[in-house]
């Protein structure tokens, strides 16, 4: 049951990873006359950045390989899954770029193939109900050392286990009152085939398949069927399944299966000052620790879209990390380096005050009002240009002044002079302060000479500020993440771990432009940051998450890499 109506040629584009070389293989010998992977995940929360990690590697390869890629969500555990969560990972897949077109699967719609196939086994002996209670299983279970004891059950007949597994089908016994078992080898050193549990009973509403059943497949039984049936080539997974492959194979291989994909593990995506797990997760959202599953400083897919974060960003991120075999853990920084390498290519330049100081020039007339033409993006021409209102009174960064003029200190102090973004020179002549001694306003003159960055007499002036007008400012509110725990790698203890200082608002002030923006537009604030604007946004007020800070710690490193061997 292969995909492709012709056969395809290994795909010659991209990095040659060790799926890729497999998949090679597959397609030279004849295995394969294409390629069909899936991306599976179960709906019990919000998809994260890892998710992410294994949709680019899925959905990557279907077009790579011209073969396709499903969407099957693994709902086999109705008491925790949602059709919350099926919608909103439905909409992220879109979002960072993917199409599953007409491929999209629940392992739900498999329940009575999977009852027939758990019937082919029992018939086969290769299956059998077990009556033991939960402790006792554990305890015949066995430990990593230690093999595993029969279960005094084992031993049912055909015709009896066939008839106990109807009646559990039927509604016959109460929860856990038995479970379906493969029999494989109680004394196999992985623990995963000493007779792992098929079926249990569960009286749970299941959001798709609602009452109609009180017993449900697990995860390792349904898995490799479900890729089966879909005619799946390469069943792509996370290392921790490594053990669970002859598992995996072993229930392949002992029902009629139309075909027998093959299980390829590779290692999951960790990242520092976060957790992925959904449990993890679900609590943070659950204790009210963040505002939901997209609270911007959530490492969701959807907290990352409301943070700012752009689908071509992660994109890149994940190609960049690519695909081994090896567990690890992925610095932060890099993953925000490839947000503003995007950004800075595609976000819109505004001038916003974030802590305002008040400026005034005090030889500039009163109602004079000039309009400075504006670029929107130095780095793409076609995003063209707006009109920033200058007048008298102005407000500029608080920070960008200093009373104490130290060395090296290229922005406003008292006698100094600084160039303002597109309009003059400012030299400060005097500065007003408040009763405890606090700077409340800067009184300037500027050089009508300087209009639009120079001056005749080429004077260097070495620092460039920001400003608005403060008859044209409208208010902004600014919304500035760090990381979500405070170290960098985290358990997940809520209480210990968590970063008090993640979030802190800010009321700035912004250029005109900004009272007309729309929720999800990304702007770049001149030397501030990157931002975008949060459905939070009001008619009077807008609402922005910092998406990152201008500063690249990591094109930092990767300037130095290439001039220090450029220098050799
Ligand atoms: P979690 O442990 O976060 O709850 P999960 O593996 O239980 O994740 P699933 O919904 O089962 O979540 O995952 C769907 C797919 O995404 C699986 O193929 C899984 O291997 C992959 N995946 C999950 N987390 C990561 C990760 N951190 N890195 C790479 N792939 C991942
Ligand atoms: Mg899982």
């Amino acid at each position: 049951m292969d995909a492709a109506d012709t056969p395809l040629e290994p795909a010659q584009a991209g990095p040659k990873d060790f799926i890729r070389e497999i998949i090679d293989e597959d397609l030279a010998s004849g295995k394969h006359r294409g390629v069909v992977v899936r991306f599976p995940p179960e709906p019990n929360g919000y998809l994260h950045i890892g998710h992410a990690k294994s949709i680019c590697l899925n959905f990557g390869l279907a077009l790579a390989y011209g073969g396709r890629c499903h969407l099957r969500f693994d709902d086999t555990n109705p008491a925790k899954e949602e059709q919350e969560f099926v919608d909103s990972i439905q909409q992220d897949v879109r979002w960072l770029g993917f199409d599953w077109q007409q491929h999209l699967f629940f392992a739900s719609d498999y329940f009575g193939a999977l009852y027939d196939f758990a019937v082919e086994l029992i018939e086969k002996g290769l299956a059998y109900v077990d009556s033991l209670t939960p402790e006792e299983m554990r305890a015949h279970r066995g430990t990593l050392t230690e093999p595993g004891k029969d279960s005094p059950y084992r031993k049912r007949s055909v015709a009896e286990n066939l008839d106990l597994f109807r009646r559990m089908r039927a509604g016959e016994f109460p929860d856990g009152a038995h479970v379906l078992r493969a029999k494989i080898d109680m004394a196999s050193p992985n623990l995963n085939l000493r007779d792992p549990a098929l079926y249990r009973i569960k009286r749970a509403h299941h959001h798709r398949t609602g009452d109609d059943w009180c017993l449900y497949p697990m995860y390792d039984y349904t898995h490799p069927i479900s890729d089966a049936l879909e005619g799946i080539t390469h069943s792509i997974c996370t290392l921790e399944f490594e053990d669970h492959r002859p598992l995996y194979d072993w229930v392949l291989d002992h029902i009629s299966a139309p075909c027998h994909p093959r299980q390829i593990e590779f290692a999951r995506l960790n990242l520092t000052y976060t957790v992925m797990s959904k449990r993890k997760l679900l609590e943070l959202v659950a204790t009210g620790a963040v505002q939901g599953w997209d609270d911007p400083r959530m490492p969701t897919i959807a907290g990352m879209r409301r943070r700012g974060y752009t689908p071509q960003g992660i994109r890149n991120f994940c190609a960049a990390i690519g695909v081994t075999k090896a567990n690890g853990t992925v610095e932060y920084g890099l993953l925000e380096h490839f947000v503003r390498e995007d950004l800075n290519k595609t976000a819109i330049r505004r001038m916003v005050v974030t802590q305002p100081l008040k400026l005034v020039i005090e030889n500039y007339p009163e109602d004079q009002v000039e309009h400075f033409e504006a670029e929107n993006n130095p780095e793409d021409p076609a995003a063209g240009t707006r009109q920033v209102p200058f007048s008298r009174e102005l407000w500029i960064e608080r920070e960008d002044f200093r009373d104490d003029n130290p060395k090296k200190w290229f922005r406003l102090a008292p006698g100094a002079e600084v160039r303002l973004k597109h309009a003059y020179y400012v030299r400060c002549r005097d500065v007003v302060r408040d009763e405890a001694g606090n700077v409340v306003e800067l009184r300037c003159t500027y050089d009508p000479e300087s209009r639009g960055g120079g001056t005749p007499d080429n004077r260097v002036v070495k620092g460039t500020l920001h400003w608005v007008s403060a008859a044209h400012a409208v208010p902004v509110e600014l919304r500035l993440y760090d990381t979500l725990f405070a170290v960098p790698n985290p358990t997940g203890s809520l209480a210990a771990e968590l970063n008090p200082a993640s979030l802190q608002a800010l009321q700035g002030l912004g250029e005109p432009a900004m009272a007309a923006v729309q929720p999800g537009e990304r702007y770049q604030f001149l030397r501030m940051g990157y931002y975008c604007v949060d459905p939070d946004t009001r008619p009077g007020r807008a609402v922005f998450n910092r998406t990152a800070t201008l500063k690249d710690a990591w094109a930092r490193m990767e300037k130095r890499a290439v001039g220090s061997t450029g220098e050799r």
